[in-house]
């Protein structure tokens, strides 16, 4: 039976048995103990399956991946330490040295950097496209060695949408998977997967957690990627891994599980990005309350953007919620229960104005954060982006006036009296 998406926040992932705790228990240990070193031989060689180190796998963080795993319609998926930590996984997990990747530009910062320095530093090379580029930019993008396309649901902080069959087809037309960090719509708003997408990557540090408590990540494998139908492109899934006694992971874990056994056999052990047991946890009970959150995240952004787009101080109002956005329509079609909680906005009068109005707030903070149960803002241009001088600024997209508002779960009332009275005094 397929359960709903309210219904796996709470129980996904965990069926106490007779006596059992209700509530996912927290298992606290590192390791796991075996009666005979031959049963611990098979955990080694991937032969059975248990646990025996927590960098490789912990019963609890499991629960909490097979729940979001369960969200998003996929097949297997894992939890590791951050969001950065899950995009140069989803990524570095198929393409080596000497390969090639294609990215929307229109992605988080950090992940932007660990693409176009870090990774560029390892050997990958990646080519950026505009979120809105034709199907024939996008095409011409492609070469031999290219072996993924990335993108973002929702970006953060442009908060362009992205149009997910276009960007599945160009993947699955030059024959590789359509990787895509789902972290702003979350599952409760957007199923990559449904619509063409292959593996999924989230922060959960976001909405997924909700709180503002643990900084977390989660990959997710739709299991419908055909590795071996493209064995010359993925020989780190198609042949044999020499690290691991010549198991070649898409034979023994077959289309489903390839990507996600590999991934932890091979980068968790060599890495060793993991979330912690009791972070799991918190992630867990962030996901029980996940549905409920969302529409009250995205009922608040729609009243502040409606607000703000009828204000005479404001300058511009992004929100893919308001018709008068280029992404109305899209975000219709993929999010039709709404996109996310963020909103970002221009205030006239430009860098001045802008800090000063983040002065006056009372109720939002000002915060390098998005999606908390709190209210918080920032203003790039004298935080994240503060090197850069007002050129600079317009030329990645964020303007000198630009303000990103992350609405919380207060009552919209108290959000927008709270802008109105910033908006007063400037
Ligand atoms: C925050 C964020 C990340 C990075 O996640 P961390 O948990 O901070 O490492 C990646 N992608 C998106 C869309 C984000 O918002």
């Amino acid at each position: 039976m397929n359960k709903r998406i309210e219904t796996i926040c709470v129980q996904g992932g965990y069926t106490p048995k007779n006596g059992e705790p209700r509530q996912v228990p927290i298992i606290q240990s590192t390791t796991f103990k075996y009666d005979t070193s031959e049963d611990m031989g098979k955990l080694f060689d991937l032969e059975a399956s248990g646990y025996f180190y927590s960098r490789l796998a912990n019963p609890t963080c499991d629960t909490i991946a097979k729940r979001i795993c369960e969200l998003e319609g996929g097949s297997m998926g894992m939890l590791t330490s951050s969001g950065q930590a899950a995009n140069f996984f989803a990524v570095f997990n198929i393409a080596n040295a000497g390969d090639h990747v294609v990215a929307s530009s229109a992605i988080y910062g950090g992940t932007f950097n660990l693409f176009s320095v870090t990774m560029k530093k390892m050997g990958i090379d990646f080519t950026f496209v505009s979120p809105d580029c034709t199907k024939e930019e996008l095409d011409s993008a492609f070469m031999p060695n290219t072996k993924a396309l990335f993108g973002e649901t929702i970006a953060n902080p442009a908060l362009t949408v992205l149009d997910i069959e276009k960007f599945a087809a160009a993947a699955h037309e030059h024959g590789v998977p359509f990787i895509i960090d789902n972290t702003f719509a979350t599952p409760v708003n957007c199923r990559p997967i449904e619509w063409g997408a292959d593996i999924v990557t989230h922060s959960t540090t976001k909405y997924m957690d909700g709180h503002g408590s643990c900084v977390g990540g989660a990959i997710v494998d739709s299991g419908k990627f055909d590795w071996m139908a493209h064995k010359d492109k993925f020989p780190g899934l198609c042949t044999p891994d020499e690290s691991y006694h010549g198991i070649t992971y898409a034979e023994m874990f077959g289309i489903e599980g390839a990507f996600i056994n590999k991934c932890v056999a091979q980068l968790m052990r060599d890495f060793g990005c993991v979330q912690s047991p009791q972070s799991a946890f918190i992630l867990g009970l962030g996901l029980e309350s996940l549905p409920v959150r969302m529409a009250r995240h995205c009922e608040n952004a729609q009243a502040v953007a409606e607000f703000l787009e009828k204000h005479e101080k404001i300058a511009f109002v992004t929100y893919a919620g308001l018709p008068s956005s280029p992404y109305y329509e899209t975000a219709k079609k993929y999010m039709p229960n709404g996109t996310c909680g963020v909103v970002s906005f221009g205030i006239k009068g430009g860098r001045k104005n802008a800090e000063k109005f983040m002065k006056n707030l009372k109720t939002a903070a000002i915060e390098t954060h998005v999606a908390d149960a709190r209210t918080c803002c920032l203003h790039p241009a004298s935080a994240t982006h503060r090197q850069l001088s007002d050129e600079e600024l317009a030329a990645c997209g964020v303007s000198a006036d630009l303000v990103r508002f992350s609405c919380g779960l207060e009552n919209k009332d108290d959000l927008i009296e709270d802008i109105a009275q910033a908006l007063n005094q400037i």
